[in-house]
Order: C-alpha cells, then structure tokens, then sequence
C-alpha cells in the first residue's frame, strides 16, 4: 500500500509525510496468522524416516500454555497427514481434525472449552521427503574416493517450512523448547540444534534422542543424517565441528580454523558468550545452494564450505569465510534474539551482513571487503559487500522500503532481496560510523542483554542505541527503512568560508519520482584535518569554516548510503589532490561520478577525466571499480560500430597495471589482493579482445592439459574464462571433458563458467543443451542458461532456447526461483523491444507474483537502451578528441 500512495503523490509533487516510527515489540501486537491465545512452551518431536518411500512417520507431544479460554486450537501443518490427536489424554474424533491446506493451517475442534494454564497436546502424523531444500529433503551425491552413490538427508525451514516437517506455531514469535529424537540406519550420524542426549540401537536402525533447545523459533530447527565425517575442535566450552560426507571432512579443515576465531570474536563483541553447548558447520552435496543460520548447527551447500588449497582458489577463501562470519553473527542476531516477524526480516539480514563484513575485514584487511564491488559470479551468493550494488537498484522506480508488511508465505519468502540484505547492511554501517564504533557496540550489547531468548521489532534496536549514544536514532533511522530510495547532496561554495549542501533524492531512469527527504548522518572532512559530522535534518544546510582553497571530501570513507556531487570548484580541487586521499575515498569518487552518468547529471568524460588523473597504482577496490565500469561499458556497445575503438582505449587504460604486476606472483607477494588483482585484469582485458592476454591464456592452457601443476589455482577462472570465450570447437570439447572427469565442485564450476563465455553461436547452442542433462545439480544447470544470456553476448539465443525448454527448466527450480527466471534471462539486453515482449510473455505465461521480478527486469532494459545511445554519442566525443590531440 506505500508504494501506491507514493505513486499518486508523485502526479501531485507532494512531500510525502515523514514515516511513522513502528512500536517496540509486544506479542500480542505481532502481525501473524495464528491466534496469540496459545502459546506452545516445549515440543517433544520423535521422526522415523522412511528412505526408500522417501516418507516419514511422526509423533510430537507439546506442552501448551493457555492464556484465555479457546474452543479450538490453530497451529500451522503443511503436506502432512494427521493421523491422531490427544488433548490432555483425550483422543479427538477424526472429524475435529481440519487441514486449511491454502492457509498452511490445522485447526482441532475441541470437545469442551480449554481452561487458561498447562495442557499437553499430542499428534501422530506422516510427511514426505522431498526433492528440492524444502521441509525435509533428500540429496543424492556420489561419495568421495569410493564413488558409490549415496543418499542423506537434509532439511531446510526458513521461511515457512518447519510445517513440513512436524505440526507447529510456526511464527517466529512462538520461541518453544524443542526436543528431537530420530530413527536412523546404524551407520548413519544424525545431526541437530543440540548435542545427542542417548542413543539405543532398535530395530531397523538406531534412536537417537537429542537435547532440548533454549527457546527458540520453529524455523531456526535443524535436523541432518548420513554417513557423515567430521573434524572437530572446541573453543572454550564450545565444541565446534565441521561435518561432511564421508572423505571430505579434512577439507573443512579451513572452516574450523575461521569458526574458532570468529566465534570469539563475537563472543566479545555481543557481550553475551555463544550459547549452546556445540556449533556445527555442515556441508550438504546439494539441496540448497546458499547457507542456513540454524541454531547450533549451520548448514551450507558445501562449496560454501569446503576449501581444498591445492585446487581452490584465494577468492574461494574469502567467500568461504565472509559466508561463516555471515551465518554466525545469527547465532546471536536472529537465533538468540530472533525478529518478531518477516517485516523486519532486515533486522537479521541486513544486521548480519553488516557483521559478518566487520569481522572478515577485522581479520582479514587485505580483502578490502569494505570497498570491494561485488562480482556476480555466483547467484547463490547473497552476502557480502554492496553497498553499490544495492544503491543501484534503490535508485530505479521498481525499488522498495527495507521494511515492508508482510502478510502471507510468498511475500515472506520474497522478503529476502537485496535492499534487505544490501542497503540493510549499507545503513548500519552509516550508522556505525556515524555514532562511533565504541557506542553502537556498548548499544548492541545492551540490545542483546536486554532481549535475548526473545523477539524485537526495529524499535528495540533504535532504542538501544539511542540510550547509549543519546542521539534520535529512530528518527534518523525511520526515513532509510521506512521510506524507499537514498539521497544525493550536492556541494556549492559560497562566499568566504562557507559551503551549503542541499539534498534530493537521487533516481535513475526514473521520471518523476515522489519527492522525499531523509535526516543524512553525513561525514566530511578538509583534506589533513580530522573528519566532522553534521546531521542534516532539513533540505539545505550550511557547512562553516571551510577556507575556499581548501580540499574538501563528504562521505568520509564512503561509509554513508548517499551520493555527493561538487561544483566546478571544488571538484578541480579534488582532482587536484587526489594522490593525498585514501583509497576509500578514491573509490567513493569513482562510484559516485559513474552514478552521476547513469543518472544522465554528468558525462561519461567527467568520469573518465578522473580515472585517467588517478595515480597509476595497483590498488585492488580502485581498479576493480574501474574494471566494472569498463565492463558494463563493452557489454552495452556489444555489436556496435562503437565497440572497437572503445576497446582500445579501455585495454590502454588497464594494461599499465596489469603490466606492473605480471603474469607471476612475485617471490615476496604476500599480498591476495594483488592475486585477486591479478586475475579480475585477466578476465577484463580478455574481454576487452586484448590479443596478448588472448594469446598468452591459449599457451597456458596447453601447458595446464599437458601437466595441471603448471597453472597455479588463482589464475585458473581467469585463464579457463578467457579460453572459453574464444573456443573453437575442439577448445570446447577439451575443456567439457575435463568439467565432466572432475569430482571436485569449484573445478567443476570454473569448467562450465567458461564453456558458458564461448562467443561462437553454434558452441552458445551446445553449451546451453547441458542444461537440460543431469551433468550440474539442478540450481547449477539452470543457472548455465543465465550465464550464457550474459557471458556469450547472445542473450537471444540463450532466450530462444529458455522460452522452448521452460518447462524442463521450471521443474529444476523452486516456486520462488521459478517467478525470478524468466525475467531475470531479459535483464542482458539493451533493446526496448524487448520489454514489450517480457510483459506479452509474462501476461500469459507467469503467475502474478512475478510482477515485481518483471517490473525490475523491464526498467532495467530500457535503461540499457536509453543508456547505450546516450554512451555512444559522448564516447565518441571523448575518445575521438583524444585521438584528435595525439
Ligand atoms: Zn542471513
């Protein structure tokens, strides 16, 4: 509904009213689907898996707490089949049992009034284990060294599928104590939330009983079995352990070092140590492809995980361990103080990657994780730094508040986006800034002193924070949640010694966007003097005491979520002086100006005025900012009489870094962000048709198959990418070979990302084909269609063979993904006509929830026409005076 009111606004040009703060949490007030007037205290859940049936048997006993008399009871049950139900040791008939399979809802009658205290509720009940992650599930994999197919089980409740698996109040505000007990095959380890309590072998297999959770959501659950390894360590009194199927548990051995630190780190951090008696970190051959914060025991698609040094690649490290820092800072934010409901789901995800990037760049400065755009080289991957990625798409029409009601599944599950993830993050991390890192810390702890084992809302968290900083936290916070889009403040000196800023919203490829105003925490700094904040709570406003000569940068470390654009003046002295800044705030510079191009307030000559004043240096965040851009540039111009004179002078502008680094890691280069470097100028100059690297990628590879030692595991992607972009067909056939003779997943993945780049239709059309065939698990194989659409510059041809093999395509993806593919496959290309089509094939082919996916990838198309015209003709200008002065 705050979308539409803001659109009508927008005929108007009406201010918008400044959001409404939402209230503290309270149970009762907690929007949600079941009835507050039973609360479930204490599950006891026995399962019996049947694994050839691929079925389950259950029975659950739960203590209920009755807060004010009821007739019937309402819990949430899905695809289950309730065979029995006792209250109090009285059987229901069969006819006071109703499943509401469209709510997802169970509701037993009961024979008289239930009076308000203790009373015990018992169900028998059957499920199915299912293919895709959801409920419980099963994954098929083969087993290392021995090769044997095998089965395990896995199971994945986050939003709302805990349902699948028992009967339950499965909203987060319902925390219970949860006591699992399992049948498994004897030679199987069975995993849960909390340590084995007792184990007895019985017929057919063994019980194993596990401990009773803390109280906790139904969501966070997690039960896990199969022949599994694990290596353990422990970490005070916490027992830590990385679990694998069998023959890979030396491989978390990475894992279990970061968890060990990280866990300490955290431990300090909260103010509250790690609760549970053990964490585990487990590795799952397929199912899902992201990871999964259960309590106490993690589960991750294993390539999340797992880290062979003598194949894997530095990059793969750092997803490993950004994704672990991820995953436990919800051991505290999320599992022991859980969001109220999935309208503040940004308070777990946005919180939690903001987190988990403090902690990997605590340990681990070289990455630059601050500062680094993020690659989309895998769609699995939703943490991580991106901050630009999520002002990209904050600033388009199609773009959302980070709180938005909630009110069924679907729009639970599709809650979890990049505004709430990114500009989750982004936001908490102005804020930080902005109030100092010591108090947002000393209100963090508070924050979790004060409601751990329980839930909160947004408010609670401001709260926290303001008592701590004594700041107005929620009204500053209220405009960047509540309200969508971000600011731009523009910079103009005045007389003297004054500067005024003035703020608007900033918007891309978006006419007449409503109007609003946010309370900008901004930072600023003249160049040699200490920082300074001024809280800017009006459209315009005054900076003092800024002599006229002097350098001054806002956005100190571009830790703020807004844009800044100077006037003549100042920008002249900023380029004045740019070797005397951080890097952080070169790269700030640099993003900012690029927005100012796309936005159509600059030209592309103001950016590339600055890129070619930049000192020449190999700083890893600065050149890959530079390498985006060029990038996305020689994607647009693809085909174009444009292309090639463009292509030069970007290869002119990267190969004096690339150069000054070489092919080979110096003998003392410690350093991974020139080998991260290295590789990200590989792919770019290749794919800017740069002959030599072309030539020197097809030598290595024919010494890499003569004798794979000679191709160190960082150059790998890079060197395999740019072979597979200019593959002939028996370069293509050599390289699917040694993608089908691997066992190892990352390898795996190098193999067909680079079959995916070949430029020649004919090998696009082959390529695609291995789509359809069970060679990639499912979430891998559809995603090599993507992959196609972006890589080989034929999205056309990657669109024709999607749109005739939907439907083999769909049966590969989950209700969710399903809504997001088709759309997403339009989002490479830059010809207008072809938004009409995605909306003529979404009007008959897709359900209504897609329209959302559909908007972003329309908007997106003709922004790339617009976009590409307008690049065109001021390319042409800017690299025609160049040639002109030489
Ligand atoms: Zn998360």
């Amino acid at each position: 509904m705050r979308t539409l009111l803001l659109f009508l606004l927008a005929e108007f040009a009406i201010m918008s009213p400044a959001p409404a703060s939402e209230k503290t949490f309270s149970f009762k007030n907690t929007p949600g689907k079941l009835p507050k007037e039973v609360v479930p205290t204490d599950y006891s859940v026995r399962i019996i898996p049947d694994i050839d049936k691929l079925t389950f048997a259950g029975t659950e006993t739960v203590k209920l707490n009755v807060r004010s008399r009821v007739q019937q009871l309402v819990l949430n049950a899905l695809e289950l089949k309730i065979e029995a139900a006792t209250i109090d040791g009285k059987e229901l008939p069969a006819s006071a049992i109703k499943i509401d399979e469209k709510n997802e809802l169970l509701a037993l009658a009961l024979p008289s009034e239930l009076a308000t205290g203790e009373h015990t509720l018992t169900l028998r009940f059957t499920g199915k284990i299912n293919e895709q992650g959801q409920g419980l599930f099963y994954m098929r994999y083969q087993e290392q060294g021995s090769g044997a197919r095998k089965t395990m089980l896995g199971s994945q409740f986050e939003a709302t599928d805990a349902r699948r698996f028992f009967p339950c109040w499965d909203e987060p505000v319902f925390r219970a104590r949860f006591q699992l007990t399992a049948v498994v095959p004897e030679n199987w380890l069975a995993v849960s939330n909390m340590p084995i309590e007792s184990e007895k072998k019985i017929a057919g297999g063994k019980e194993v009983r596990f401990a009773a959770t803390p109280p906790m959501s139904s969501y966070l659950n997690v039960f896990i079995a199969g022949e599994l390894d694990f290596i353990e360590s422990r970490s005070g009194p916490t027992q830590l352990r990385v679990i694998t199927t069998k023959g890979k548990a030396e491989m978390g051995r990475y894992a279990l070092e970061a968890t060990a630190q990280i866990l300490q780190y955290y431990n300090d951090y909260f103010g509250v140590a790690y609760p549970l008696p053990k964490l585990d970190q487990i590795a799952m051959p397929g199912g899902f492809g992201g990871a999964m914060e259960n309590w106490g025991g993690i589960t991750y698609y294993e390539s999340k995980l797992l880290f062979d040094p003598k194949s894997s690649s530095a990059e793969t490290k750092q997803d490993i361990y950004e994704v672990l820092a991820h995953e436990m800072a919800h051991q505290w934010f999320g599992d022991l103080v859980t969001m109220a409901w999935w309208d503040n789901l940004w308070l777990n995800e946005g919180f939690a990657s903001w987190m988990g990037s403090k902690c990997t760049a605590h340990f681990n400065p070289q990455w630059e994780v601050w500062l680094r755009r993020e690659f989309p080289r895998d769609p699995t991957r939703r943490v991580g730094i991106a901050k630009e990625a999520a002002m990209d798409g904050d600033a388009r029409s199609t773009t959302h508040p980070i709180q938005q009601p909630v009110a069924t599944e679907a729009e639970a599950n599709s809650a979890f986006d990049d505004i709430t993830y990114k500009k989750g993050q982004s936001f908490l991390r102005m804020l930080e800034s902005f109030l100092g890192e010591d108090v947002f810390r000393e209100g963090i702890r508070r924050y979790m002193a004060t409601h751990r084992y329980s839930n909160t809302t947004t408010a609670d968290l401001w709260n926290a924070l303001s008592e701590t900083s004594g700041k107005p936290v929620a009204e500053i916070a209220a405009g960047w949640t509540e309200q969508p889009g971000f600011p731009i403040v523009t910079v103009k000196r005045e007389q003297d010694d004054g500067v005024s800023v003035t703020q608007e919203r900033f918007t891309v490829n978006f006419k007449n966007a409503p109007l609003l105003e946010w309370k900008i925490p901004l930072t600023y700094a003249v160049l040699g003097d200490n920082p300074a904040t001024l809280l800017m709570t009006r459209k315009s406003d005054n900076i003092r005491n800024i002599p006229p000569g002097r350098v001054l940068k806002l956005n100190v470390n571009g830790a703020g979520n807004y844009r800044v654009e100077y006037d003549q003046p100042s920008w002249k002295l900023l380029l004045g002086a740019l070797t005397d800044l951080r890097v952080e705030d070169r790269v700030n510079l640099l993003s900012d100006t690029w927005a100012l191009v796309q936005a159509n307030r600059a030209p592309i000559s103001l950016y590339f005025e600055l890129v070619e004043k930049l000192p020449a240096s190999t700083e890893l965040a600065e050149r890959e900012q530079i390498i985006h851009v060029l990038d996305f540039i020689n994607r647009l111009l693809s085909g174009s009489s444009e292309q090639e004179k463009f292509q030069r002078y970007a290869q002119a502008l990267l190969r004096p870094t690339f150069d000054a680094l070489g092919w080979e890691g110096k003998a003392d280069e410690q350093s991974a962000a020139a080998t991260n470097l290295r590789s990200s100028l590989i792919t770019a100059l290749g794919n800017l048709d740069d002959p030599k690297i072309m030539a020197n990628c097809r030598e290595r590879f024919k010494a890499f198959l003569a004798n794979p030692e000679s191709l160190a595991p960082d150059l790998r992607p890079a060197v395999f990418s740019v072979v597979g972009r200019y593959a002939d067909e028996r370069t293509w056939n050599e390289l699917h070979h040694l993608g089908l003779k691997t066992t190892s997943i990352e390898e795996k993945q190098n193999y067909y990302d680079a079959l995916a780049g070949a430029m020649d239709p004919k090998l696009a059309k082959k390529t695609l084909l291995i789509a359809l065939t069970d060679e990639l698990s499912t979430s891998r194989a559809v995603y090599l269609v993507s992959r196609v659409a972006r890589e080989s510059g034929h999205p056309d041809i990657a669109w024709d063979f999607a749109r005739a093999n939907m439907k083999a395509l769909l049966a590969k993806i989950d209700a969710l993904g399903a809504n997001m593919y088709p759309p997403s496959l339009f989002t490479f290309f830059s010809d207008d006509s072809r938004s009409q089509e995605l909306r003529a094939y979404a009007k008959n082919n897709l359900p209504v929830a897609s329209g959302p996916q559909v908007a972003k990838a329309a908007d997106e198309i003709q922004f790339r026409a617009e976009f590409k015209k307008r690049l065109a003709r001021q390319l042409d200008e800017w690299i025609g005076a160049k040639i002109n002065r030489r």
